[in-house]
């Protein structure tokens, strides 16, 4: 008998109810156990001082970056979990950093805006930005949408396609 090649066993575990059940194996996924940090891009301090100290209370640990300047630093030292962007900043439109974030990455961006800014869902998905709130904003609402965005974000991780080699394995359809 002449051989052909060798014989491989593949088994997958079969998806079983929400995705929530599901362990991400994906190291981009924002780490369970620890807290998740989000970087606040905001330069006015009456607006990043609580709001640093309310994201602490809410389990999250929280960087301030007062220019576009020290949030391209901050991004580029350590990727938060999430990025809280004001529109306008000393140097420049924070509208920019987040198209420039999203060339690389897929970490969940709130704009933060202030009335009259335009921004609207359809800009925002221009951008590429997953949601955003308008000032004055409480706390409890921004934590809300951050919440939620995370959860979006960790969903959509789960569902996109994961392919090794020639075997691609998609979750969403349940297909090899
Ligand atoms: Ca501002």
């Amino acid at each position: 008998e002449p051989e052909h090649g060798a014989t491989f066993n593949v088994y997958l575990p079969r998806y079983a109810g929400p995705v929530e059940d599901t362990a991400p194996a994906s190291a981009a996924v924002p780490n369970e156990t620890g807290d998740e940090t989000v970087l606040l891009v905001e330069d006015e301090a009456t607006i990043s001082e609580p709001l640093a100290e309310s994201l602490g209370r809410d389990g999250f640990e929280a960087e301030v970056a007062a220019t576009l300047a020290d949030a391209r630093e901050a991004i580029r030292r350590e990727p938060p979990d999430l990025v809280l962007l004001d529109v306008m900043l000393p140097d420049g439109d924070g509208r920019d950093l987040a198209r420039e974030i999203r060339q690389g990455s897929d970490v969940p961006i709130v704009m933060l805006t202030a009335r009259g800014e335009e921004i609207d869902r359809v800009l925002g998905l221009e951008l590429g930005a997953d949601d955003y709130v308008v000032k004055p904003f409480s706390s409890r609402e921004l934590t809300a949408r951050i919440r939620a965005v995370m959860r979006r974000g960790r969903a959509r991780e789960q569902r996109s396609p994961l392919e090794i080699g020639a075997l691609r394995l998609d979750p969403a359809s349940r297909t090899v």
